[in-house]
């Protein structure tokens, strides 16, 4: 959670400044809106964005069940949605080819209906609310972490860094220099050095932090950290279209894609 950020337009333009923020939360609907909300609330500096520029109306049922309803009223938000006109749902019925169910919403805490409001009000309120409550909102742009200027900090540590960085990307089968070969091989060597000084300091501070020895990844980490089966049929994929005919068995040994 937070961090500062350089804002780019949805097109990647990008916008001048550079700010600091306790919490930037992604995406401006009805999951992030009321999280930058309940922060605001509590004092924390926050921005809300979201790459879209208008809150459309996404594919949904729209139905706000009991609890979502209980939330609106705790956040003192219910009045608001109410004022919108949307009407409220009490008895319901719902049916599947011969199966009819017939019930009501129970009442609890005095609330006695559902609703099913749009998203374009119901998201439109929990960003309105968010920016009440202080929170700064920003349509139509996007984060982007890609990595930027290493930040100022203690000489003599980015010096052991940098030599502990060089040396573990020359080990052999070992995670770090896994990880220095693939960045180096898309960005450079530059970026895979700090790519790898970076996973050392985190790497040393659960190691202080749980009192634990260094324990390695393997250098197959990167190979098997996603779904080992689907990462073949890719790979398969890839060779048909160089033209080769390939036939995928898994071997009994094989641990990482047993199910
Ligand atoms: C067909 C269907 C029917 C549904 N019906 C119901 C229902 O009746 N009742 C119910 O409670 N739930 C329903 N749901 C589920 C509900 O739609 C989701 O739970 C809800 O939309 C999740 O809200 P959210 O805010 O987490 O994410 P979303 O609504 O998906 O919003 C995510 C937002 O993040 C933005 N974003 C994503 N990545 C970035 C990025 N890198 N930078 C900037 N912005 C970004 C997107 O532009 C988007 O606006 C339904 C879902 C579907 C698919």
């Amino acid at each position: 959670m937070g961090g500062g950020v350089r804002l780019r337009t949805a097109d990647g333009r990008r916008k001048a400044g550079r700010m600091t923020y306790d919490a930037i939360v992604v995406g401006a609907r009805c999951g992030g809106a009321p999280l930058a909300m309940l922060l605001a609330r509590r004092g924390h500096r926050v921005l809300l964005v979201d790459r879209a520029a208008r809150l459309t109306d996404p594919v949904s049922t729209h139905y706000l069940p009991h609890a979502g309803v209980r939330r609106l009223a705790d956040w003192g938000l219910l009045d608001a949605l109410r004022a919108s006109g949307v009407p409220p749902i009490g008895p319901m019925t719902v049916s599947w080819q011969d199966s009819v169910i017939r019930g009501a919403v129970e009442a609890v805490d005095g609330i006695d209906c559902a609703y099913a409001p749009r998203r374009t009000v119901l998201d439109a309120l929990l960003v309105e609310a968010a920016a009440a409550a202080g929170a700064e909102v920003r349509l139509g742009y996007a984060g982007k972490s890609k990595g930027g200027k290493t930040r100022k900090g203690s000489k003599w540590l980015r010096l052991y860094l940098h030599e502990a960085a060089r040396a573990a990307s020359r080990t052999k089968g070992t995670y770090l220099s896994a990880q220095y070969s693939r960045i180096k091989a898309r960005r450079g060597p530059a970026k895979a050095r700090v790519a790898v000084e970076h996973s050392i300091l985190v790497a040393l501070f659960h190691m202080l932090d749980r009192d634990e020895p260094y324990h390695d990844l393997g250098a197959d980490y990167f190979t098997h950290r996603r779904d080992p089966a689907r990462h073949a049929q890719r790979l398969a994929a890839q060779l048909d279209a160089l033209g080769y005919d390939t036939v995928i068995t898994r071997r009994p040994d094989n641990q990482a894609t047993a199910a």
